[in-house]
């Protein structure tokens, strides 16, 4: 374990090369990061991201280079690489033995890792967590009550603790992701030994990289007679995961979710890796959490599973969550005991808000109850106001924005196609339209429709997404349209390759086109003061949303083409209206409507180039 702790320091030693002229040996760890693989090849990181861009790694300068290509690398700079002793179960011992002293900062100390169990469908996920959570935490005094909450901990006495996210999937690890919540430190990616690697155990993976979270893989079933592990293992590596054991960088663990075999060396092997990792929290700063559930419950009123992520999170706090607010009545552990206090990465059940928070959700502690409901109106009415201005980030119009103002360096695309091989040749052109100064990233590729799935890692990885000779799937559709992620089609490979370029260089120009969304007619009129008019509507057809753009027709004249200014349903703001209901509307800066006038809702929607 001492190489371990050595991490930081870097090792080069000096030896004779074949030539007389000494040949550099550098010492690596099996997850060096970029940055400091760079620094010991004495060679800036953008130059390093380059040349693993040769071999398809688009690491950023925090990310793990892997043993193998940083060693291929070295090579081609002259040098000898040692990795040194991969990280492997039997190398974890009691932490509280390895850990050394000095810590620089006084209060930071060891958090226990949260982790998110990733994979294919009947791979095992549930199974997994079952088992984990049986056999290490309802198996103690409090055996029998397993009560969920979304997260668990486990105590492997001496050597720590491990969260676990209990909502199996990466669908809740990435859409907590796109919300800005980041709580999982380490995925574990499940992949059933009998089935191999799966579609959706290559998006697992995709996802886990594209957040920079470590992957540790769990080969299950392998009760299963003659099940061939190392079948899976050429599978791993084909999708960039090759296993420790043949000199890469994925820690794998045969398992059996169903007899248990396996799965304490799993759990040691998370350990490992998040003593790697180095997770700390400072248990004295200001508490701050993320809600991982939340509902109504009858008896208790609005409750949320939090997960603490530094600080200490006290009974009687006042708190904010989003525009929820209140002062904790009690807090349950994940074995619904009431605990005091809550420590980071610890999760609790919270009794005590104004409301039902959001899932993803930031905790913030308030100095009193009214201070935190002070705080929690005042987003409430933000959030009322500015429903529809959120999250418009990665719209071709604003990347390309922000390329030309030199905010953005990079141009992430999320690549898929009707087969194989053309996701493999367009991956490797993509990168080729980059520039010096933005390069173009593919952050996942595959085969099919553009899914839900990818819009999601898009919000999440703020890209854009580009099919080949491929479809958008219709909630893919409605979700990229919400959330302002520019999706393009093409049929030919190098119109796609071409606008990837230009988008790099901050040249194209979108395409709109005008999408009408529905109508509502003027049934009767609400006057305001200052000369202002309230439109009843009936809705008759489509939809209306806050959002829409505008035109007031009268006998097919347009007389005005604008924006909305609310949108209400009796009282409340809304944010849409469906076809058969009522509504009013306030148009922003035009009050000569009459009854009868008809209100055309639509959208300019971005489409590819003909
Ligand atoms: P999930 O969809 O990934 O959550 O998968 P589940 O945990 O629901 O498991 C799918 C099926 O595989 C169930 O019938 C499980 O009983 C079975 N299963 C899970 N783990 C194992 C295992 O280790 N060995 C065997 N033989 N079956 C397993």
């Amino acid at each position: 374990m001492s190489q371990v702790i050595d991490k930081g320091k870097r090792i080069i030693k000096k030896e004779g090369g074949p030539a007389g002229r000494p040949t550099q040996t550098i010492e690596i760890t099996p997850t060096i990061k970029l940055r400091d693989l760079a620094e010991k090849l004495g060679m800036e990181p953008a130059d390093l991201q380059k040349e693993l861009m040769n071999y398809n790694i688009f690491a950023g300068i925090n990310q793990p280079v892997g043993a193998s290509y940083a060693q291929k690398i070295a090579e081609k700079h002259g040098r000898k690489v040692v990795v040194k002793a991969a990280l492997s179960a039997a190398t974890v011992v009691p932490r509280r033995v390895v850990i050394q002293p000095p810590k620089p900062v006084i209060h930071l100390s060891e958090r226990p890792p949260v982790v998110t169990i990733l994979g294919h469908v009947d791979h095992g996920k549930t199974t997994l967590l079952d088992k984990i959570r049986k056999t290490k935490v309802a198996e103690g005094e409090y055996g029998g009550i397993t009560q969920r909450i979304g997260a668990y901990q486990v105590d492997l006495g001496a050597q720590g603790k491990i969260t676990f996210i209990d909502t199996p999937g990466h669908a809740a690890f990435t859409q907590m992701r796109a919300r800005g919540a980041k709580v999982t430190d380490i995925a574990v990616l499940i992949v059933a030994a009998d089935d191999g690697v799966m579609p959706q155990t290559r998006e697992a993976a995709e996802h886990a990289k594209a957040a920079g979270v470590p992957i540790i893989v769990a080969i299950n079933k392998v009760d299963i007679p003659g099940v061939n592990v190392e079948r899976v293992m050429t599978q791993l590596s084909d999708i960039g995961l090759v296993p420790e054991e043949w000199g890469g960088e994925a820690a794998c663990v045969p398992i059996s979710a169903r007899t248990g075999e396996g799965v304490d060396e799993l759990l040691k092997t998370i350990l490992a890796v998040a003593y790697v990792h180095e997770l700390q929290a400072d248990p004295k700063a200001k508490p701050i959490g993320t809600v991982l559930e939340a509902e109504m419950d009858k008896g208790l009123g609005p409750v949320a599973t939090v997960l603490v992520k530094d600080g200490t999170l006290s009974s009687g706090d006042a708190v904010v969550i989003g525009s929820s607010y209140g002062r904790i009545k009690f807090m349950l552990d994940d074995v619904g005991r009431r605990v005091p206090k809550a420590l980071p990465s610890t999760p609790v059940k919270l009794i005590g808000l104004s409301s039902v928070p959001a899932v993803g959700d930031q905790l913030h502690v308030a100095a009193d109850e009214k201070a935190a409901r002070a705080i929690a109106d005042e987003r409430g009415q933000k959030l009322r106001e500015g429903l529809q201005a959120s999250s418009h980030r990665a719209t071709l119009e604003d990347v390309i924005m922000r390329i030309r103002e030199g905010e953005v360096k990079q141009l992430n695309v999320i690549l898929k196609a009707d087969n194989q091989g053309s996701v493999e040749a367009i991956a490797e052109a993509l990168p080729k339209q980059g520039t010096d100064d933005v390069r173009v990233h593919v952050v996942s590729t595959g085969v099919g429709p553009i899914s839900e799935s990818d819009v999601l890692l898009a919000t999440a990885s703020d890209a854009i997404i580009v099919g080949f000779n491929t479809k958008i799937d219709a909630r893919a559709k409605r979700e990229a349209e919400d959330k302002g992620v520019a999706t393009r089609t093409y049929k030919i490979i190098y119109e796609l390759l071409d606008e990837v370029g230009l988008a790099s260089k901050g040249l194209l120009k979108p395409v709109y086109e005008e999408m009408i969304m529905g109508h509502a007619e003027i049934r009767q009129m609400f006057r305001l003061p200052g000369n202002k008019k309230i439109a009843g509507c009936m809705v008759i057809d489509g939809r209306i949303m806050r959002s829409d753009l505008v035109r007031v027709q009268r006998q097919s004249a347009v007389l005005w083409d604008g924006k909305i200014g609310t949108l209400r349903r009796v009282k409340d703001d809304v944010r849409e209206v469906a076809q058969g209901y009522e509504c009013g509307i306030l148009l922003d800066g035009y009050h000569e409507i009459e009854e009868g006038d008809i209100i055309e809702a639509y959208v300019m929607q971005e489409v590819g180039r003909k």
